[in-house]
């Protein structure tokens, strides 16, 4: 067992716990995870707070799965959340950290599918139950004694689930819950309704939460990128290509990340090394050393593998894992612009870590200014700018030592100067894309994220085009739909499936049940069933998506 890993063995979770988080590669606990574990394992109620992307989850799945007993085949653990998405990530993170203690199984239970098999595999013994509060209620309709077994529970994103308006399913599960029983609820706000339901539902609860204190960040130039999970490979790597960077780290958060992300470097050409928990001291002062005298450019790193590395060479830090606080954020960027020299750090943001990057700019009190990703132009650009910067020192003496072969290899193909000096340069770049159309092939776009708080601030010329855009002749409708009109639109800050997931939760249809969603400036539509649309619509009557209410009701285009 690496030293780093201790870090969660001496908060006491369970040993197969602790293999099962050494497999997945994480290292040292979250701030979160740090304060919430202890809590959790001695049994008190309590109330975290924490922003999104800051490890919630194994904060109350590595306490709670250590306190389970695999032996009785029965409900022992609620987990509530707001979605079905979220449900699932839940369950998935709970099958992973549980994956070698045997005989423990997790169910999650959400709208939009069928009850059934949800129901049958309760019945099959599972211990942990993930669910939406909507679901949970249908089935608790069902089965009065569903929860009888439960002895914890666990309300994660809470302030999601009010805002969504799960308010009175959640005393309805609270009814159908034993008295003794531990409770925990994660929330990144704690509004009035927050407190109200921990008061009247938790005992003696302890308050865990992650405050952000002010960093003094020295003068770095920091940017960032928002970009989807799945996407980051692709773009750091086109973002190194128009980089000028000498030296540069990359933090991602498990070690199989800094070896997936070195690899991928290697590959593409870079001096590049992974550097976590798991690589020996000697190893570790090999690569540090490596990066200092230039046999290395890109170290990528785990921040504990990353402590107290000290190189001036660095002049850029990529964050492509958000870190979990601004104080790790601040620690970070300070490798760069070491002995006063220029540095420049850059974040990659996912949509749902938009919230952190907010936290960060509050807590160092400096913009992060959004950056593109460059196109191919820009791409191809830069690729002539280093081609360029290659070859001028060598134009002084390559005339006089090469200028005979040149003559001769000339005379010998019988071509012009300027057809060897092509073939050449075809050679010395390794058929590297060097003109507009090739690079535009080899660079497909990477997905943009449409970040809402842009679409607000649009300029008053794409307003127009908006409004152009809702004036335009509707799609034609699927037999069986129709459109629905919601009067909640982007300038309310909501997207597509923060609808989607009101409706699967609050109207318990089916994810196929519902088409197109269009989310206009200050209004959505939504092609539902029509077939029980009146009905739909009752139970959408008060539900709430972002604080608003919905107003749901059919649409009419004359
Ligand atoms: P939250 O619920 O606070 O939004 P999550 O629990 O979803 O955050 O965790 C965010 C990401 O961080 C996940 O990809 C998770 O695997 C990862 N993660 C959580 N804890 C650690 C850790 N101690 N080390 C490395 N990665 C971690
Ligand atoms: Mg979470």
């Amino acid at each position: 067992m690496t030293q780093e890993t201790g870090g969660f063995a001496a908060l006491g979770i369970h040993p197969a716990v602790l293999a099962a988080i050494t497999a997945v590669g994480y290292e040292e606990p979250s701030p979160i995870q740090a304060q919430a574990i202890p809590v959790i394992l001695a049994g008190h109620d309590m109330i975290g707070q924490a922003q999104t992307g800051t490890g919630k989850t194994a904060a109350f799945a590595l306490p709670m799965l250590s306190r389970i007993d695999p032996a009785r085949r029965e409900p022992q653990l609620l987990i509530l959340a707001p979605t079905r998405e979220l449900a699932l990530q839940v369950a998935t993170a709970f099958e992973t950290y549980a994956s070698q203690l045997p005989g423990v199984g997790v169910v999650a239970v959400y709208g939009g599918a069928p009850m059934g098999p949800q129901l049958k595999a309760l019945r099959q013994g599972a211990q942990i139950l993930v669910a939406t509060p909507g679901r949970l209620c249908d089935h608790l309709r069902r089965d009065e004694q569903l929860l009888s077994t439960v002895k914890h529970l666990v309300l994660d994103e809470a302030d999601e689930m009010l805002k969504l308006g799960f308010m009175e399913d959640l005393e309805v599960i609270f009814a159908a819950l034993p008295e003794s029983r531990q409770t925990v609820l994660f929330s990144a706000t704690l509004p009035h309704s927050i407190r109200e339901i921990a008061e009247k539902h938790l005992h003696e609860p302890q308050h865990v939460k992650i405050a952000a204190k002010t960093q003094t960040v020295a003068r770095i130039d920091q940017a960032h990128l928002m970009v989807h999970a799945d996407q980051k490979t692709a773009a750091v790597l086109r973002l190194l290509e128009v980089e000028e960077f000498d030296a540069l780290i990359a933090f991602v958060r498990t070690k199989q990340a800094t070896l997936d992300l070195a690899g991928a470097l290697e590959a593409k050409g870079y001096k590049a090394a992974a550097l976590n928990g798991d690589i020996a001291q000697n190893q570790r002062e090999r690569v540090i050393e490596s990066l200092k005298d230039g046999r290395l450019d890109i170290v990528v790193a785990t921040d504990v593998a990353a402590r107290g590395i000290d190189v001036p060479r660095i002049t850029h830090v990529f964050n492509v894992d958000m870190p979990y606080d601004p104080e790790s954020y601040v620690h970070r960027i300070g490798r760069t612009g070491r002995a006063g020299r220029d540095g420049r750090a850059l974040l990659l943001v996912t949509p749902r870590e938009r919230r952190m990057l907010q936290v960060i700019e509050r807590v160092t009190g400096q913009k992060v200014a959004e950056v593109h990703l460059p196109g191919a132009q820009q791409v191809l650009d830069a690729r002539i700018r280093k081609l360029t910067a290659a070859l001028q020192p060598l134009l002084a003496e390559s005339e006089s030592s090469h200028g005979e072969l040149l003559d001769r290899l000339t005379a010998g193909l019988g071509c012009s100067p300027r057809a060897l000096a092509a073939a050449l340069l075809r050679k010395a770049t390794n058929g590297q894309a060097l003109t507009l159309s090739e690079v535009e092939r080899e660079q497909p776009p990477v997905p943009s994220v449409s970040a809402p708080r842009e679409r607000r601030e649009r300029s008053d010329r794409s307003m127009e085009r908006g409004v152009h855009r809702e004036r335009r002749a509707p799609m034609p409708l699927p037999e069986g739909r129709v459109r629905c009109r919601a009067a909640l639109g982007a300038r309310d800050g909501i997207a597509a499936k923060n609808l989607l997931g009101a409706i699967l939760n609050e109207g318990g249809l089916a994810r196929d049940a519902i088409g197109r969603i269009q989310v206009r400036d200050s209004f959505s539509l939504i092609e539902l069933p029509e077939d029980g649309l009146e009905r739909l619509l009752g139970k959408l009557r008060d539900t709430r998506v972002a604080g608003k209410q919905l107003k749901l009701r059919r649409y009419r285009e004359d």
